[in-house]
């Protein structure tokens, strides 16, 4: 599946806040948004003083990118996403950000294995982990409860697992549909997410309406 290999600070800088896509960095002085936090671009900084509310269109556009660039997913795979919102039972929106948290690379990353959701999808593709039992390195593989994830028993010899294993209790606790085992390296997946379980600034509205142009 394609992704996308390009600088991320800018996505922060374009959307006007912090989107936390490099892990720790994020956290320290040398976060460019902390640095510069006009829009990318020759004309960032005048662009800066025009950011007013913009259209209906705009924000609805501005909300859909930040979904997408916080996830790590294409167009088409997100307009693919959207689709299957739609065809399950309930909410759009909420449908939507659940299928988005169940992409095994956010799983990873909300049980704390990866420092950011695009770390966790490069530990997921050099194989590391199994779900169920089996190898599987696809970052967008759905998680759905009652799934079993751990790491490869191989993986586990390697330094960073062995460092992470030591400082796992310092890490963010799980959300509430992941149970975690730290000592034993393995999660499971208790239920599929609500929509109070992301804690993420995202208006799933204006994402439907976006489509629903
Ligand atoms: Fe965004 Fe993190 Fe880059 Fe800061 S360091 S601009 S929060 S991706």
């Amino acid at each position: 599946m394609a992704r996308y290999t390009g600088p991320v600070c800018k996505f922060c800088r374009r959307e006007g806040e912090k989107l936390f896509l490099k892990g720790a960095r994020c956290m320290s002085p040398k976060c460019s948004f902390e640095r510069r936090s006009y829009p990318p671009g020759q004309h960032g900084k005048d662009a800066q003083f025009r950011r007013g509310r913009g259209s209906d269109y705009a924000l609805q556009l501005r909300e859909k990118q930040k979904a997408r660039r916080v996830y790590g997913v294409l167009e088409r795979q997100f307009r693919r996403y959207f689709r299957e919102a739609l065809r399950r039972p309930g909410l759009t929106g909420s449908n939507l950000l659940a299928i988005l948290e169940s992409r095994l690379d956010n799983v990873i990353y909300r049980m704390g294995w990866a420092d950011s959701r695009n770390h966790a999808r490069l530990l997921v593709q050099h194989g590391h982990f199994l779900v169920n039992g089996r190898r599987t390195n696809i970052p967008s593989y759905l998680v759905v409860p009652g799934d079993v994830i751990s790491v490869r028993e191989g993986s586990r010899k390697r330094a960073y697992f062995k460092e992470l294993k030591a400082y796992m209790e310092d890490r963010p606790a799980a959300p509430e549909w992941l149970q975690v085992d730290p000592v034993a390296m393995q999660g499971t997946v208790l239920r599929m997410p609500e929509r109070r379980d992301i804690d993420l600034p995202l208006n799933e509205q204006l994402i439907v309406e976006y489509y629903s142009r």
